[in-house]
């Protein structure tokens, strides 16, 4: 069976920070872009699909995925 991971929104992220304190392995940090402060999941192939970081965020930014399609591009 493959392992989900955390895929997320930038279009719903407002850069709460909740996520990046719930992610017991640190995989989500802080990313700058176009002058909006975003988290982004790092390193997706550590991620274990806990569901932990979604749970937290308050905007539903944060959705779990099959990990091919984490390819998608984001806006
Ligand atoms: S908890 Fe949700 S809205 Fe807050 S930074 Fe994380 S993904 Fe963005
Ligand atoms: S699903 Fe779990 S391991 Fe993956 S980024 Fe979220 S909290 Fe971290």
């Amino acid at each position: 069976m493959t392992a989900q991971i955390a895929h997320i929104d930038p279009t719903r992220c407002t850069g709460c920070g909740r996520c990046i304190s719930a992610c017991a392995l640190g995989l989500i940090e802080f990313e700058t872009r176009d002058w909006k402060k975003r988290s982004v999941v790092q390193d997706p192939e550590r991620c274990t699909g806990c569901g932990d970081c979604a749970e937290r965020c308050p905007f539903s930014a944060i959705s779990l995925i099959e990990p091919h399609q984490g390819r998608r591009s984001p806006l």
